[in-house]
């Protein structure tokens, strides 16, 4: 499963990415193209591949991502003022990568509503 995927590859340290976190459940590192002055992704070990394909059984992995998110976002400082965090799922959600990832974003104010 995921060996044509980008971040299975990440994971597997086949391709080169600025990690700045790992346990057993999850990786994050740096976006190469980033969004904002802070822009991290935090994705599970495990291939999901969208949103859609989550289960019962990975309602806590998901808690944990957003754990890590929430534990980056106070070392990097952008807790206070705020940061978003978001997961795009399938074409009109904007998905790019088919393995599932959240986004932590900071630094800059965010606008909304997203484009
Ligand atoms: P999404 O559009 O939600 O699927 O987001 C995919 C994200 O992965 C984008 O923000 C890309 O900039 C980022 N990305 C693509 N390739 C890499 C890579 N090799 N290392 C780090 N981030 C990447
Ligand atoms: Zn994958």
């Amino acid at each position: 499963m995921g060996s044509d995927c980008l971040f299975c590859k990440i994971i597997d340290k086949e391709i080169p990415s600025d990690i700045i976190y790992e346990d057993d459940k999850v990786i994050a590192f740096s976006d190469i193209d980033p969004k904002a002055p802070q822009h991290k992704l935090i994705i599970p070990r495990q291939h999901i591949s969208t949103v859609n394909d989550l289960t019962p059984e990975n309602n806590e992995l998901v808690g944990h991502m957003m754990g890590v998110a929430k534990k980056l976002a106070a070392e990097l400082g952008i807790d206070e003022k705020g940061y978003r965090l978001v997961m795009n799922c399938n074409d009109n959600g904007g998905q790019m990568v088919y393995h599932i990832h959240l986004h932590l974003l900071g630094g800059r104010r965010m606008t909304w509503p997203p484009g």
